[in-house]
């Protein structure tokens, strides 16, 4: 499935074509795809908040197999079960890249978007930039993993979270639905609060189902402050709202590529002062992956999966954007 031009969601920007089956040089594997994960970075690219290379293959949650080594690979074998996310590449070289910052190195290269990515049967990528999947998940429910957990999880590690702390979750999708998983499992002193759209929406019946503490609207004085906060959605008001009902000291991520709507004035004594901080996330390194799919394992984190057909990738997208669905959408290509 091809985007070709940056354009609504709504238009049906993704295209079924025939493309040649990538060539591999001598460190690289050849993958054939069995899922890939809808992520909602591919609407900031086909609507162009995210600049993509044209024409390209979306998609950055991926699992499938081996299908071809090149000459120099070693980690892999034909058959092997593997994953991408969004790190295709990074330089190696760079400060940030010798530093364990290799999600911030300038010629980090994004799957998906700046090379061709998994809403199709084969990808190509240097054995690297692939991770073996624990066998405790299948195909569907290891997709997700890949970007909605592995950077839920740089997200929640970024909070500076301790045990006992409290943490708000504003938003409740993908992303959110497995971090309240790592939370229960690794701070089990600590409150979840979840702030969702609409009362009663989806996103929040299933937060209530997986144990959140309380469960209300962005724009809720939540019973008390919190001491950390992520905010996955793509609007500016909740940061705004994160701030004004944190608790001194306190510190909001936000998991973010981009915002569709600006983030509101906000007034220094009551949003930031008493030291509060905001920090965003940005991308991904292969050692949050790794480390996380070890984590996922062992909990194991169960993602609330929608299946879709390879070709229903623009309609799984539009349901995306208008919140059809709750956790995480994939689509089946094996
Ligand atoms: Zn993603
Ligand atoms: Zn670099």
């Amino acid at each position: 499935m091809v985007l070709e031009k940056i354009t609504r969601v709504e238009d049906e920007p993704l295209k079924l074509r025939e493309v040649k089956v990538p060539d591999i040089s001598e460190n690289e594997i050849l993958v054939k795809i069995s899922v890939c994960g809808v992520c909602h970075t591919e609407l900031d690219e086909i609507e162009g908040r995210v600049k993509p290379k044209l024409p390209v293959i979306p998609g950055h949650e991926i699992v499938g197999y081996v299908e071809k080594t090149g000459s120099r690979v070693k980690r892999f074998n034909t058959g092997d079960r593997v994953g991408i996310g969004w790190i295709y590449s990074a330089c190696g070289e760079c400060k940030f890249c010798k530093s364990g910052r290799e999600n911030l190195c300038y010629n980090f290269r994004a799957t998906g978007c700046d090379e061709n990515g998994g809403y199709a049967e084969y990808i190509k990528i240097n054995e690297n930039f692939a991770y073996p999947i624990p066998d405790t998940f299948s195909d569907s429910e290891a997709a997700p993993l890949m970007c909605a957990g592995a950077i839920g999880y740089r997200a929640l590690r970024l909070t500076q979270m301790r045990d006992g702390d409290t943490i708000a979750l504003y938003g409740f999708g993908a992303s959110a639905h497995i971090v309240i998983q790592i939370v229960k499992h690794l701070y089990p002193d600590s409150q979840v609060f979840v702030f969702t759209k609409r009362r009663d929406d989806e996103p929040s019946k299933l937060a209530r189902k997986m144990g959140a503490d309380w469960v209300g609207i962005t724009g809720d004085t939540p019973p008390e402050k919190f001491d950390r906060a992520i905010d996955t959605t793509p609007v500016g008001i909740p940061v705004a709202e994160a701030l004004r009902n944190m608790e001194r000291g306190g510190r909001l991520v936000i998991n973010a590529i981009r915002k569709e709507t600006k983030i509101p004035e906000m007034d220094y004594a009551n949003h930031l002062w008493d030291e509060k901080e905001v920090k965003s996330v940005a991308n991904i390194t292969r050692k949050d992956i790794e480390e996380f799919l070890k984590i996922a394992a062992e909990i194991p984190i169960k993602p609330e999966v929608k299946e879709f057909k390879l070709e229903e990738a623009n309609r799984a997208l539009v349901m995306l954007k208008h919140g059809k669905y709750r956790g995480a959408g994939v689509l089946k290509i094996l």
